[in-house]
C-alpha cells in the first residue's frame, strides 16, 4: 500500500479518542459501546471530513491550486470544514450551497460566512451541479481553483479512512479490546468505502455496519453502488490488491426517516440520550440519525449482549443550533 507517500497537508489533531459509553450500554442492557471521536478533530468543531482534506487539500497545493471550491446542503459540515481549512491556509474559498440566503445565518453557515468563505446560492442544486460554471468564472479572473468532491468522497478522501481504521488498530490493540461490530453514518459513501479496504486490508473481522442517512445517492447511482465503486477504485488506487465486492458492503437503509435532514422522533431520541447519559452531542443529520440505528439493532436484537459495539461519531454538533425550534423540549 502506497498511501503514506501522498502529500497530505496537516490540518487536524489525531488520533482522535476512543472510549466506552458506559452508561448508554448499561442503559440500553445490549453490548458494551465504544466511541471513536472524530467530532475531536479540531478543524473549527471538528468532524470526518478533516481527515479527507489532510489529503485532497494535499493534493491541490501539490498541483499548484490557489483556490478551493466545493458543494453542499445549508448545513454542511463538509463546507464548513473546507471553509476552515482553506483559511488556515490563507485560499480563497468558494462554497456552492443549496437553497437560497436565508434572512439570518446559522449553525455550519453561520460559520462558514465567519471564515470568510464567499458563498454562492444554488436552489435544488444540492449535489455540486453549478460547480463548473463557477470554476470556469474563476479561471478566466486568472485564478488556479481545485474542486473538492461533494462531500470530500473521492479515492484520496477515502484513503484517509483507511488510514483511521488503522490509527484506531493501534488504539484498540494498547486498550485490549475487539470490536465486533463498528457503526457509523453513510452519505457521501468515502467514510464507508475507507473503512471498507481498512478493513480488508487489515484482515479484521468485525461488521462494518453504514446507516445510511439519504434515500438517493448521486443523481445516476444508488447510494451501494456509489460506495462500492468508491471502495473499489479506492482498493486499487492504493494498489492494495484487495478485491472488493458486494459481500463486503453493508447498508442499514430502515433509518432514513423522512429524508436528508429531516429530524424525526428516533433522531430526537438518540441526540437526547446521548446527551443526558454521556455528555456527548451528536448532530441532528448524520450522527443523530446513525446512533438512532445503533440504537434500533440493540433493540432488535442484532447486537448482542457480551459484544463490543463502536460508534465512529464523524462529528455536525453545530448543525444543532440550526435545528434548534424542532429540538426544544
Ligand atoms: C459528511 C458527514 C458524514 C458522512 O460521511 P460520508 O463520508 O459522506 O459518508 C457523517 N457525519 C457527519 C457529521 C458528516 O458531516
Amino acid at each position: 500500500m502506497r498511501h503514506l507517500e501522498l502529500p497530505r497537508q496537516p490540518l487536524g489533531f489525531f488520533p482522535t479518542p476512543v472510549h466506552e459509553l458506559a452508561n448508554l450500554g448499561k442503559l440500553l442492557g445490549g453490548p458494551h459501546i465504544f466511541i471513536k471521536r472524530d467530532d475531536q478533530t479540531g478543524l473549527a468543531f471538528g468532524g470526518n471530513k478533516t481527515r479527507k482534506l489532510e489529503y485532497i487539500i494535499g493534493r491541490a497545493l501539490a498541483d499548484g491550486a490557489d483556490t478551493l471550491i466545493t458543494a453542499g446542503a445549508i448545513q454542511s459540515n463538509h463546507c464548513r470544514q473546507t471553509a476552515a481549512a482553506a483559511a488556515s491556509l490563507q485560499l480563497p474559498c468558494h462554497l456552492v450551497l443549496g437553497g437560497k440566503s436565508p434572512d439570518s445565518a446559522n449553525g455550519n453557515l453561520l460559520l462558514d460566512q465567519l471564515l470568510g468563505a464567499k458563498i454562492h446560492w444554488a436552489g435544488n442544486n444540492r449535489k455540486g451541479e453549478d460547480i463548473p460554471r463557477i470554476e470556469q468564472q474563476l479561471r478566466s479572473e486568472g485564478r488556479k481553483p481545485f474542486v473538492v468532491p461533494y462531500g470530500g468522497s473521492n479515492e484520496l478522501g477515502a484513503t484517509s479512512f483507511v488510514e483511521a481504521l488503522c490509527e484506531l488498530d493501534s488504539q484498540t490493540f494498547a486498550m485490549q479490546i475487539d470490536f465486533d461490530h463498528i457503526v457509523f453514518a453513510s452519505s457521501s459513501g468515502g467514510t464507508h468505502a475507507g473503512l471498507m479496504v481498512g478493513k480488508k486490508l487489515l484482515k479484521k473481522d468485525y461488521q462494518l455496519t453504514g446507516i445510511a442517512i439519504d434515500k438517493v445517492g448521486s443523481a445516476d447511482k444508488s447510494l451501494p453502488q456509489l460506495i462500492l465503486e468508491l471502495a473499489v477504485s479506492t482498493a486499487e488506487f492504493l494498489k492494495t490488491g484487495c478485491g472488493m465486492d458486494e459481500s463486503d458492503l453493508i447498508l442499514n437503509k430502515d433509518y432514513t426517516g423522512a429524508g436528508y435532514g429531516i429530524i424525526g422522533p428516533a433522531e430526537k431520541e438518540a441526540i437526547s440520550l446521548t446527551a443526558r447519559y454521556e455528555g456527548i452531542l451528536l448532530d441532528p443529520v448524520y450522527t443523530g440519525r446513525a446512533m438512532a440505528g445503533l440504537i434500533g439493532l440493540i433493540r432488535k436484537g442484532k447486537f448482542k449482549k457480551g459484544e463490543s459495539v463502536l460508534f465512529w461519531h464523524t462529528g455536525g454538533a453545530p448543525a444543532l443550533f440550526a435545528s434548534a425550534d424542532e429540538l426544544q423540549n
